[in-house]
């Protein structure tokens, strides 16, 4: 075994608002501390820095939003940095609802939470069915059509893998061929038992674990949105990590503008940015959490089929749905699938649209994305539209 060069977690620029990760930075906050994880507690430790940071209101400069500068709120919750920016009327008490919130979804569905609703299902797995709160029931219900949806592509019983390569925790390491061989038959999705009459969920064999990492972030932007709206804010910015809500419309009446992180680089380095009325950006990229080995990267979406991280050409897909949740998990699902696959399962869906960024340098996007390339060494490539002819 080769030695390791380098072992980096990269956490995920904020993808519209740089600024507010460019103080954690500034703030020598650890690199390590950075380390991306969803539902993740743990880090919070590790974040010490950022959690002074909590409850304080920060001067965002509003970068993107060309707008009179406003109070963003930073906090640390589901193991990133969240940012909320509640533009005109962000009261102290909607700010605190809104983050709140977050902290309830964290405490239902973090792995890293011993109490939590997913750690008592993995805990009982093979055991006996575990009795959830509704919404954790809704989140898996979700999960698992994702993953019928996509032939489990996007598998929510990925847990196992995942601590196989030791990416909830600080070492990950290439496992042998047969540690993999051996943890594949416990990540089978179609082993998760929902019994929707009693909001209980049983994983049949004994090992098994669910992983909602890829989805309960987008459903936490989801629920803060709800509770933006209903009190009343009518335009605003959530960001869980990278993954985006902007609420209603930027004070002129343009669109949005949301930086797409380059895959290749630092965080805060973008490709170019989107311009979107309101809706969801959620990414699944290779630069979210990495170690490098000899030279080759091992990043944390896996490929079900095979045990490895996803090695398909891609380096990104950006979702742009209505809501954060799917986005989210379809931002996973079409990773995992690849371009052709993951294209066709976008354009399948009305209102989805999707960016594809390629380890060439190549992006490629579904019909009526608005994407803005400012970064000239990336490129866009058009599809020729084929007329059929009888
Ligand atoms: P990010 O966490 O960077 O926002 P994703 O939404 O794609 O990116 O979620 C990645 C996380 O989802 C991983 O850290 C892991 O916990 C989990 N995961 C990895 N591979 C898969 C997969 N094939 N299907 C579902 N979840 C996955
Ligand atoms: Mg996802």
């Amino acid at each position: 075994m080769g030695c390791k060069q380098r072992i980096k977690f990269n956490h995920r620029v904020s993808q519209s608002y740089m600024f507010s990760l460019k103080i954690l930075q500034n703030l020598k906050v650890s690199r390590a501390a950075n380390n991306h994880n969803v539902l993740n507690p743990n880090n919070k430790c590790r974040l010490s820095l950022c959690v002074l940071l909590c409850f304080i209101f920060i001067y965002n400069l509003s970068v993107l939003s060309c707008e009179r500068p406003e109070y963003s709120r930073i906090n640390v919750a589901l193991g990133t940095v969240c940012t909320v920016t509640l533009f005109d009327q962000g009261k102290n008490s909607i700010y605190n609802d809104i983050f709140n919130r977050i902290r309830e979804i964290e405490n239902l569905m973090s792995v890293r939470i011993p109490t939590s609703d997913i750690s008592r299902i993995n805990a009982f797995a093979g055991i006996e069915p575990v009795q959830v709160h509704e919404e954790t029931f809704k989140v898996i219900k979700r999960a698992v059509y994702y993953a019928e949806l996509c032939s489990g592509a996007f598998n929510p019983a990925i847990g196992p893998l995942v601590s196989l390569w030791g990416f909830n925790n600080e070492n990950p390491r290439i496992p042998s061929q047969k540690e993999i061989d051996e943890v594949l038959p416990l990540i089978n999705w179609r082993n998760i038992e929902l019994d929707p009459e009693t909001n209980s969920v049983f994983l049949t064999q004994y090992n098994m674990a669910l992983d909602l990492g890829a989805i309960a972030k987008g459903y936490a932007v989801d629920e803060a949105t709800r509770i933006a709206k209903k009190a009343g804010i009518t335009r605003a910015i959530i960001d869980l990590g990278g993954d985006i809500m902007v609420l209603g419309e930027k004070k002129d009446k343009t669109l949005w503008n949301v930086g797409l992180q380059n895959p290749d680089e630092e965080q805060g380095f973008t490709i170019g940015y989107l311009q979107i009325p309101e809706s969801s950006v959620v990414t699944s990229g290779v630069y979210e959490r990495f170690f490098i080995e000899e030279g080759k990267r091992y990043h944390h979406i896996f490929q079900p089929s095979d045990g490895y991280p996803v090695n398909n050409g891609l380096l990104s897909v950006t979702i742009i749905a209505n809501n954060s949740m799917d986005a989210d998990a379809l931002s996973t699902a079409a990773f995992v699938l690849g371009y052709e696959k993951g294209r066709a399962l976008i354009e399948s869906m009305p209102s989805v649209k999707a960016v594809f960024i390629f380890q060439d340098r190549t992006i490629r996007t579904t019909p009526g994305v608005n994407l803005v390339i400012t970064d000239k060494s990336f490129k866009e490539i058009y599809l020729s539209r084929v007329t059929m002819t009888e």
